[in-house]
C-alpha cells in the first residue's frame, strides 16, 4: 500500500503501534500538541538536529529503510555523546513523496526503533507531509548532560594527546564499495557496509570519558579526521600533529584502497562518518585513562598525534620528516 492511500493519521497511528510506549511516567509523548519530559535533576538539555535529503546526503538505492531509520537517529545520538550527554528523546520529522509504500515507513521507524531501545530513549513527537519531491528525513534529538561534564571543541591545550575511540576509514570503505560498485570478498564487503550503513554512537565511552575529567575538547568524527581535527584547532586557537605510524586505520579502509590502488592513509584522515570520538587528554592523566579505558571497554583508546601551538596540522612521516596536511590531499611544506 502507498502512503497517498494510507493518509498521515492512519500513518501516525501505524508508527504508534510499532513504537509501542512514547514517554516516561509523567511525561507526554506522541498525541497531544507537543512532548512534556523532564530532563533529570540539574541536569543541562542538549539539542542536537540533522537535516537528510534523499539524493544529497543518502540514496534509497544503496541501502534499506531499516539502515536508513538506524542511520537517521545513530548520528544524531553520536552528536549528543560527543558533549559528553546521554540521548533521551527524538523527534522525528518525514517528507514523504506520495508514491511511497507504507511498509518503506514502517521499516524506517523499525530501524529508528532499534536506536531508540538500544540506548534507552523515547520517540517523543515528529512530523509527517507529503513531499512533492525527495524524501526528506528530519531528526531532532534532546539528551542531557551534568554541566561539569560537558566536552566542548574550545578546550584543547598544546600538549594535549590526541586519540580516537577506533580505527578510522571502514564507512568510508563501504562506501566506496557501493559507489565503485567494487568487486570484493563477501565478509569485506558486508562489513564495510555495516560501519558504512549502522555506525554505532560512542554513548557509553563518551560518559565515561566525559566524568574522568581528563578529556579537554571533543567532537564525533562526520567529516572525517583531518576536517574535524581543525574544527577542533580552530576552536581551540591551536594546531595538531599526527604520527603517520599511530594512526589507527580499520583494516577494511586497508582492503578496499588495496583493491582501487588508492591510499589506506587518506580513507583514514579524509573518508569520514566514523562516528568515532575525537577527542584530546591532558597529558598528565593520559596514562590513567588510556588504561582504565582498555579495562573497561576491553578496546584501546588510540593516540595518534598531539596538540601544538603551531596552526595547522602536520603529519610526522615515519622517517621524521613533516608534511602539511590539507582537506583536498597533502601539501609538501618542508622536510626535517
Ligand atoms: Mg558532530
Amino acid at each position: 500500500m502507498q502512503i497517498a492511500d494510507l493518509g498521515e493519521r492512519a500513518l501516525i497511528k501505524k508508527i504508534v503501534e510499532l513504537l509501542g510506549h512514547c514517554a516516561a511516567p509523567g511525561e507526554v509523548g506522541i498525541g497531544d500538541d507537543a512532548a512534556l519530559v523532564k530532563p533529570g535533576e540539574g541536569m543541562w538539555l542538549l539539542t542536537t538536529k540533522d537535516l537528510l535529503v534523499e539524493g544529497v546526503h543518502f540514496l534509497l538505492s544503496a541501502g534499506s529503510a531499516v539502515d536508513l531509520g538506524y542511520k537517521s537517529l545513530a548520528v544524531n545520538v553520536s552528536d549528543i555523546a560527543a558533549m559528553g550527554g546521554v540521548p533521551r528523546h527524538a523527534f522525528i520529522g518525514l517528507a514523504i513523496p506520495s508514491a511511497t509504500t507504507v511498509e518503506f515507513i514502517l521499516d524506517f521507524y523499525r530501524g529508528v526503533k532499534e536506536v531508540a531501545d538500544k540506548y534507552g530513549m523515547l520517540i517523543s513527537g515528529g512530523d509527517t507531509v507529503a513531499s512533492p519531491g525527495p524524501l526528506v528525513v528530519s531528526v531532532t534529538v534532546q539528551g542531557e548532560v551534568k554541566r561539569e561534564n560537558v566536552l566542548l571543541r574550545s578546550g584543547a591545550s598544546p600538549g594535549d594527546i590526541l586519540c580516537v575511540t577506533g580505527p578510522l576509514g571502514a564507512s568510508a570503505a563501504g562506501l566506496a564499495i557501493i559507489l565503485h560498485q567494487l568487486e570484493c570478498p563477501e565478509d569485506l564487503r558486508s562489513e564495510a557496509l555495516l560501519f558504512h550503513a549502522r555506525p554505532t554512537p560512542r554513548v557509553v565511552e563518551a560518559a565515561y570519558l566525559a566524568e574522568s575529567g581528563g578529556v579537554s575538547a571533543a567532537l564525533d568524527i562526520s567529516d572525517g579526521l583531518l576536517k574535524d581535527l581543525e574544527e577542533i584547532c580552530e576552536a581551540s586557537g591551536c594546531g595538531a600533529v599526527i604520527y603517520e605510524e599511530q594512526l589507527p586505520i580499520h583494516r577494511a579502509a586497508r582492503a578496499v584502497a588495496a583493491l582501487q590502488g588508492s591510499s589506506p592513509r587518506q580513507l583514514a584522515l579524509s573518508g569520514g562518518e566514523d562516528y568515532e570520538l575525537l577527542i584530546s587528554v591532558r597529558p598528565s592523566q593520559y596514562d590513567l585513562l588510556a588504561q582504565e579505558y582498555v579495562s573497561r571497554f576491553a578496546t584501546e583508546l588510540h593516540a595518534f598525534g598531539k596538540i601544538c601551538e603551531e596552526s595547522g596540522i602536520w603529519l610526522i612521516k615515519e622517517e621524521g620528516k613533516r608534511e602539511k596536511l590539507s582537506f583536498t590531499g597533502f601539501q609538501h611544506f618542508r622536510s626535517g
